[in-house]
């Protein structure tokens, strides 16, 4: 919001010195909250489902204890979801998680994000961007690991010149209280004091103390529910979805799932969920997004790849002299000319790459990608209008 205000005054709005107002977008953020609860609480009542907000505790194949009653099904399902993780270091207690961001009381002025996942680039933009001088530390030597590696360095990059500082190969190894602040000492021996630390590295699934072992469910190392592709644990009448299986911890993934599941057992057709090819967006700024193979990957598994990539500033933000770069990226198999990787970073990536996930979904060519005509003056175009292989 903080960079469209600036926009608007480059292309000549006169904007009074923007104010930011951290109770009011909180108390928005529960109403809106409340709101979709109420949503999805009404849709399930109305379908008839009877809700308990209770504690469960798998009992058996087919028993769950709730509170104090206990509920016998044929089939039960198990969405626990997941949990945020921190390394185990001294003054952790100190730290806060994505869990407790979005209820401070007061917007932080120096605030420590650590972690280079998805969760610490996105709070470490949203700390930025609304004017707190916001440091992340990541502990290897670029973001997002597993993403094509491009986009983690551009990240990183385009990061830092927002003005977050982007310290990596950096870590925490211990927190101190200093009066009202937090002092971090750092694997680099320096030591710096921060109003907030947010730890964001990881999440694991949440089955502690659910009962799940005791009824025969297996559980990997990691806590998750080992499931096969119908989601089916090791036990036939227990099934689970979502985190809580850790295979592609995305919301739209475990709806996906859920419908699968669905299909499955009541609709009597045995329906796996394709976890191939799905698109995800990192709402960092600037935002992020990806479908199918990392150049890195792609190699390892088709050999030979072509790789065709642009970097430019938009029309958008040249008006008012930003250096901010778009990056967009193909890789495609030399072998078949099939697309099989499409990466982008800027404005709007997860709007645009939900689009061009449909042709890698359907295994378009380049040839094909290189037929459709471009939508002018959109960044979009880019993706089909890459004629240059750079590697
Ligand atoms: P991720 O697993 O994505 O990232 C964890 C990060 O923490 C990694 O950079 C990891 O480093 C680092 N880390 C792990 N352990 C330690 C440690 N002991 N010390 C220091 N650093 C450590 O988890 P997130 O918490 O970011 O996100 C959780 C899940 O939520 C993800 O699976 C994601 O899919 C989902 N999510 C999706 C969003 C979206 O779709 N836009 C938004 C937010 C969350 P390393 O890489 O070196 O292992």
């Amino acid at each position: 919001m903080r960079e469209e205000l600036k926009d608007a005054a480059d292309f000549g709005w006169n904007i009074a010195e923007p104010g930011f107002d951290w109770q009011r977008l909180l108390a928005n953020k529960d109403r809106e909250i409340d709101r979709l609860n109420g949503v999805y609480e009404r849709v399930l009542v109305n379908a008839g489902v009877s809700i308990f907000h209770e504690k469960a505790l798998v009992r058996g194949k087919n028993e769950v204890l709730v509170g104090n009653r206990t509920v016998t099904a044929k089939h039960i399902l198990v969405a626990t979801g997941s949990w945020p993780q921190l390394p185990d270091i001294r003054g952790r207690e100190l730290a806060i998680t994505s869990n407790e961001a979005f209820h401070l009381e007061r917007l932080p002025a120096r605030a420590l994000v650590v972690g280079g996942g998805y969760i610490a680039v996105e709070f470490a933009s949203i700390f930025n961007g609304l004017g707190v001088a916001t440091t992340l530390a990541y502990r290897g030597a670029r973001l997002l690991r597993g993403f094509d590696g491009e986009l983690g360095t551009r990240l990183g990059e385009e990061m830092a010149r927002k003005g977050v500082t982007v310290a990596l190969n950096c870590n925490p190894v211990r927190l101190t209280k200093d009066g009202t602040a937090i002092q971090v000492e750092l694997n680099n021996n320096t030591r710096q004091s921060f109003d907030v630390v947010m730890f964001a590295t990881g999440r694991k699934p949440n089955t502690a103390g659910l009962g799940l072992e005791a009824a025969g469910v297996k559980l990997a190392a990691d806590g998750a529910v080992v499931v096969d592709n119908y989601s089916k644990s090791s036990v036939d009448s227990i099934h689970a979805i979502g985190d809580v299986t850790n295979r592609l911890n995305l919301t739209p993934v475990a709806t996906a799932e859920g419908m699968a599941l669905a299909k499955t057992l009541f609709g009597g057709t045995p329906t796996p969920v394709d976890h191939e090819n799905v698109p995800t967006a990192v709402f960092a700024h600037p935002n992020l997004a990806t479908v199918g193979l990392s150049e890195e990957k792609a190699r390892e598994r088709h050999g030979k790849v072509d790789i065709y990539k642009t970097a430019f500033r938009s029309l958008k933000h040249s008006m008012g002299g930003s250096e901010e770069k778009i990056f967009m990226k193909l890789v495609v198999d030399a072998a078949s000319q099939k697309v099989v990787g499409a990466h982008m970073l800027g404005p709007d990536a997860g709007e645009i790459i939900q689009g061009i996930a449909i042709a890698v979904k359907l295994g378009a060519t380049k040839a094909q990608f290189d037929a459709t005509i471009g939508i002018h003056p959109t960044a979009a175009e880019e993706f089909v209008t890459m004629r240059e292989k750079s590697a």
